[in-house]
């Protein structure tokens, strides 16, 4: 446990809170929902060092191969068994017959103006996904997706008007931050499960895929680089607490109250504002990291100096920073962000009352960057397409 001065009063005992059952989006993902397609062939980017080696073993190699199997995959960047040199020719063919490196492709790339690349992949079974490389001075961030499409169906969001799919595998989540730094051209330095799909939901495909990630074997990124954005399930949060990681949490709080956030955030009418800040301050006990959370301001719904007040007594003392998103229009939800003067006047009142609070501009606008629309918008294509 981490020990944080000042804040040991919020090591309390967990919330033991038992699975909404009768909340069908959630049950429908929590861990019951099968991910990629059953097959026999491995994945190389879904597996740990250790199952690397048994799969070397089990080809009649070495353990050690898979360190160098690592090496070229990881560190080179090859895309194929025979560019690993140092590996015996007859193993190279013999892997390649068991082993997939990839099994997304580049459907579409996009580049917008401020350098944001958007890529939509296609996956083995014809599923599409999102990932964004997002590069500001020296950080190169990649935005990953964690399902396939999004169940929890927020009111201002494109990504849970296509519905639910299913989940990634671990190795398509590691994928995407691949295929990110390829099409970037240069190596990802942060990580954000801010895409498509609500990562807790996912939970051990997120944990093993962070684990990869942040392994020194494989793309060694260091934990305090990586942040997870969630709805927030308080169980879930403490079960990431325990994962004994240091990585960020970022709660989709966007609201002060359950009147509103039951409105936006369906997920909440069967957790509540009370008990997630509750997780939070598990998390941050546990962890030593402070937890953001983020605010999409929507005129009319959750803006205005009341609700920032609100907010702010809300999250008086908090481990936290809010991060501000006035949120992007998104086609057909009808739904507008506030005036700059009204994210300032939010803002104001959160920094008055001694809340850290920052304000996250767009990024990547024209290319439809924002969380599902790309995605959104094939479906749409799709959609219009069979209906001739
Ligand atoms: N399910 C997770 C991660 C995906 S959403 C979560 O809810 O956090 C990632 C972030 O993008 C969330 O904070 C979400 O609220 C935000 N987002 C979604 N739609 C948006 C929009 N139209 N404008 C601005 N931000 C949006």
């Amino acid at each position: 446990m981490v020990t944080v001065p000042g804040f040991a009063a919020y090591d309390l005992p967990p919330f033991r809170p038992r699975l909404p059952v009768n909340f069908a989006p959630l049950a429908a993902t929590m861990e019951c929902m099968d991910a990629a397609p059953k097959t026999k062939r491995l994945h190389l980017p879904g597996l740990y060092l250790r199952e690397i080696e048994d799969a070397c073993v089990e080809l009649g190699q070495p353990a050690y191969r898979a360190k160098q199997m690592a090496d070229w995959f990881y560190g080179k960047g090859v895309q194929t068994f025979d560019e690993m040199r140092n590996l015996p020719a007859d193993f190279r063919s013999r892997a390649a017959q068991k082993i997939d490196l990839y099994r997304a492709t580049v459907e579409q790339q996009l580049t917008a103006a401020d350098g944001t690349m958007k890529l939509l992949l296609s996956l083995n079974d014809g599923a599409q996904i999102e990932t964004v490389a997002i590069p500001e001075a020296e950080r190169l961030t990649c935005c990953v997706s964690s399902q396939v499409g999004c169940a929890m169906a927020c009111a201002f969001c494109a990504s849970g008007r296509c519905g639910f799919e299913r989940n990634l595998a671990p190795g398509e989540i590691v994928e995407q931050v691949l295929h990110a730094g390829r099409a970037a051209g240069s190596r990802i330095t942060h990580i954000v499960v801010m895409g498509v799909g609500e990562p807790l939901a996912n939970f051990r495909a997120m944990v093993k895929a962070i684990r990869v990630v942040n392994a020194d074997w494989a793309l060694g990124i260091a934990a305090r680089r990586i942040t997870v954005s969630s709805v927030g399930f308080p169980e879930a949060i403490e079960r990431l607490a325990a994962e004994g990681l240091q990585i960020n949490l970022a709660i989709s709080l966007h609201a002060p109250n359950d009147r509103i956030r039951n409105q936006i955030v369906p997920a909440n009418r069967k957790v509540g504002i009370d008990r997630l800040l509750h997780a939070g301050r598990h998390y941050f006990a546990r962890t030593g990291r402070e937890i953001t959370f983020e605010y999409v301001l929507i005129a009319g719904i959750n803006d205005g100096a009341a609700a920032a007040e609100e907010l702010a007594r809300k999250l008086k003392d908090y481990p936290c920073t809010v991060n501000v998103i006035p949120c992007n229009p998104v086609h057909e939800l009808g739904m507008q962000p506030p005036t700059d003067q009204g994210v300032q006047e939010f803002i104001g009142v959160l920094h008055h009352r001694g809340i850290k609070a920052t304000v996250r501009r767009p990024r990547g606008v024209e290319i439809a960057a924002a969380c599902g629309q790309l995605r959104a918008a094939s479906v749409r294509r799709a959609g219009t397409e069979t209906k001739g």
